[in-house]
């Protein structure tokens, strides 16, 4: 018989996994039997019971699907809340009186850039080749938030348009949109010497014009790519783990955190992870995969 767990079992469990996790160790096995607390082995590690298949097929997507909402139904209640910390909460720039109209939105975001100027309202204007503001569209039901531009988007003026970018791409094309469909900015505009995270005065310099960007955009969901977008957009640091496979809110809109595509690249083996989250997205757009979704 399988006994279910309490809530603070269930949760020191969870921390476990996240730990060894970060520690990277990534496979873990089920032994036979019952633990010495009398607590039968078989518990429900939903970090570990994602489908096999990557950015995959149907059935994949509705296996995912089910086990998301089973993800999100287990830990809305459950788990712990990104600790608050002064040093990562943005200060909030005031939500505009009135939503922007669709017909309005380009104009308002050029009217943002326009503020950013010729930014040098923190250090890292100095290393900088271009303001790298977003990419995508004004309308976008979708946004994506990532952590700040590398060498390549440095060069190009815009986000995610290197091998994250490709596999960012791709996990756009999986759950069936085009890049050209979402909009996807960063938590800091300028480039981080040697990609180096941003520092907290940075972020809190720069990511007030990216509440104005999503405040005039409007998004219904916003998927934060790896833990310094969620720390910002949520206001305190949490181990990503921790924060993955529920919903969150932020500025008006649900916010969906999972890894960065860059982490991706490192560890394929978490792209089936990246995946559910994205299913959560998904489901919360009603959006379905296409047959055929990129695997990369
Ligand atoms: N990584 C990010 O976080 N953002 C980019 O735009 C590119 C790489």
């Amino acid at each position: 018989m399988t006994a279910h767990l309490s809530p603070d079992t269930e949760e020191a469990l969870r921390a476990r996994v996240a730990y060894f996790r970060d520690l990277g160790v990534f496979d873990f096995y089920r032994r036979e039997g019952t633990a010495s607390n009398g607590i039968a082995m078989e518990t429900r590690i939903v970090t570990e019971a994602m489908p096999a298949g990557e950015y995959g097929t149907e059935a994949d997507a509705e296996e995912a699907s089910a086990a998301a909402s089973a993800a999100i139904e287990d830990l809305e209640t459950t788990e712990e809340m990104p600790r608050k910390s002064a040093l990562h909460v943005i200060s909030e720039p005031p939500k505009p009186a009135a939503p922007i109209s669709a017909g309005d939105r380009a104009a308002a975001l050029k009217a943002i850039s326009d503020d950013i100027g010729n930014c040098t309202r923190c250090a890292l204007h100095k290393g900088r080749n271009t303001i790298v503001f977003a990419d995508g569209d004004p309308n976008a039901r979708l946004m994506f938030v990532g952590e700040g531009p590398g060498a390549d988007e440095d060069a190009q003026g815009l986000p995610f348009v290197g091998r994250a970018g490709q596999l960012l791409n791709n996990m756009i094309a999986a759950m069936g949109l085009r890049r050209d469909q979402v909009y996807i900015a960063n938590i800091v505009k300028c480039r981080p010497p040697q990609n180096r995270v941003p520092e907290p005065i940075e972020a809190n310099t720069c990511a007030p014009f990216l509440f104005r960007q999503i405040d005039v955009i409007q998004p219904e969901v916003i998927v934060a790519l790896g833990s310094t977008a969620a720390t910002y957009l949520l206001g305190g640091r949490s181990p990503l783990a921790a924060l993955r496979g529920r919903i969150h809110h932020a500025r008006g809109a649900k916010l969906i955190v999972t890894y960065h595509p860059a982490y991706l690249l490192r560890d394929p083996r978490q792209k089936k992870e990246a995946w559910a989250d994205l299913q959560i997205a998904m489901k919360e757009l009603g959006l379905k995969a296409p047959k055929t979704a990129g695997t990369q």
